[in-house]
């Protein structure tokens, strides 16, 4: 833990939305042209409507967007560029012959300014992994050339033939797939558990398990991860943590649950991209994994190779100064839709309504800056009615019935029939995962109240069926 963690309030500042505030707030801002109501009362009101749940930090309090701003030195351009040149060499110089063997050795590295070849370090790559690891209040971090290869090569550096490694069952169905599918054939054992139960983790600790491995929140039924507890449990077995924090960046820091041996990973391809435009990855962790990760003999990422093409690496940190206020209004209009779609009497899973059973947990793990994140599940009952709803809500412009996540615009999408699809429908239902259950991307384009009436039109037009 680091001293900006210690001056975090034990007390979460998160503004708590009574029924009768949210009604009063209704109430005035229909009022609004009324002499009566002033500037300072009708924003008042648009801000309790708004705002549950993403005051500002005070600036004592960490602050990762304030840490990507201020925890890394600006890379400027070789000719003064406000934004930094991007080395797209594979091979680079020594200006001494001596230098090449202690690179070779470990002797040279990074630390010292000395690149060897690109599928080693690459400068861009490395000041974009450098600005990630501030965000995440890790030492270090470095990108990969997707989410999968940077869980791929975590795992297969942190675990030999006859470890195991325990998984929460609702893992993406990728990771799932890979978890299931070839890391048993690798003479890797995994077992899943259900994350709704922190206890079922420590009974299927054995002496060979090596990884607790889970989501912050999981997917698509947003249940959060209690990752305090989790580290507790790690280090005394003294276990690795890995947590997949691809769908709430910002919101939570698993750094600040005092895990001894923890990695962070990314999908980039998602929140920290945001314009889905390219596939990228992310391994956050100590130096030391890193240097085990980037070995010339043993070295997962240099020797499986899954680099990340600087040029992505340039445009996600460019991307990266978006992500703070990006991440805030997708929380401030999940939040709000969540609310609403509850109000119409759906079963809605989002950690920031307080119907939600692990809320309290969310709250007192959150940034609260930067509110529960962007994802929300509703069920509609069958799968063929959350389809109804997703096609209704593409054709009215309000989604892009879609994978993925995390992009500027909304996307649905049905998880049972898709990103789900590769876990058995028995542990689908044990997790509770319902066939009817659309997953909803909240984006930030278009009107918040218009983008809000294609959502409750598509709800009202399944419902009439
Ligand atoms: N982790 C999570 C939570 C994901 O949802 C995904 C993909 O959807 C991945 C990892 C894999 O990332 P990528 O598609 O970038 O390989």
């Amino acid at each position: 833990m680091t001293d900006k963690t210690r001056v975090q309030s034990e007390t979460p500042r998160v503004v708590r939305v009574t029924p009768d505030m949210k009604a009063l707030a209704r109430f005035v801002l229909e009022q609004a042209g009324r002499e009566a109501i002033t500037d300072d009362v009708r924003l008042a009101a648009a801000y309790i409507l708004g705002h549950e749940g993403v005051e500002p930090a005070a600036e004592s309090e960490w602050d990762p967007g304030r840490a990507l701003k201020d925890g890394v030195r600006h890379e400027f351009g070789e000719r003064g560029g406000v934004n930094m040149s991007i080395e797209a060499s594979t091979t680079f110089t020594v200006i001494e012959s001596e230098t090449m063997p202690k690179i070779f050795q470990g002797e040279r590295g990074v630390k010292e300014g000395c690149y060897l070849y690109s599928r080693h370090f690459n400068p861009t790559n490395f000041h974009f992994g450098q600005r990630l690891a501030a965000m995440e209040d890790m030492k270090i971090a470095y990108p990969t050339a997707s989410g999968m290869s940077a869980i791929g090569c975590t795992v297969r550096q942190n675990l030999e033939m006859g470890d195991e490694v325990i998984a929460s069952g609702t893992v993406y169905g990728g990771t799932h797939a890979l978890f299931e599918n070839i890391l048993p054939r690798e003479g890797i054992g995994v077992t899943f558990v259900n994350p709704n139960n922190t206890k079922d983790f420590e009974r299927a600790i054995t002496l060979k398990t090596k990884i607790i491995y889970v989501e912050t929140e999981a997917n698509p039924t947003m249940v959060i991860a209690d990752l305090r507890a989790l580290a507790q449990m790690a280090n005394a077995h003294s276990i690795a943590l890995v947590v997949d924090n691809t769908f709430t960046p910002l919101s939570f820091t698993p750094a600040h649950m005092e895990a001894d041996n923890l990695v962070v990973l990314y999908s980039t391809t998602k929140f920290i991209n945001g314009m889905s435009d390219a596939v990228g990855g992310a391994i956050c962790c100590s130096e030391e994994f890193l240097t085990k990760l980037m070995d010339l003999r043993t070295g997962r990422l240099m020797l499986d190779g899954p680099v990340m093409d600087p040029k992505n690496a340039f445009q996600l940190n460019l991307y990266l100064n978006t992500l703070p206020i990006r991440i805030m209004e997708h929380s401030r209009r999940a939040l709000m839709y969540a609310q609403r779609m509850e109000e119409m009497g759906l079963r809605v899973y989002y950690p920031g309504l307080s119907s939600h059973p692990q809320h309290e947990l969310a709250t007192s793990m959150m940034n609260p800056r930067y509110g529960y994140g962007g994802m929300l599940s509703a069920d509609f009952g069958s799968a063929e009615m959350a389809m109804k709803f997703a096609d209704k809500l593409q054709e009215l412009n309000g989604a892009f019935h879609a994978v993925s996540f995390g992009y500027c615009h909304t996307l649905v999408s049905v998880s049972a029939t898709s990103t789900s699809s590769e876990v058995a429908p028995e542990d689908q239902r044990a997790m509770g995962l319902t066939p009817g259950l659309a997953r909803l991307s909240i984006g930030f384009t278009g009107g918040l109240e218009s983008e809000w009436k294609k959502i409750e039109e598509a709800i009202n037009c399944v419902r009439k069926g």
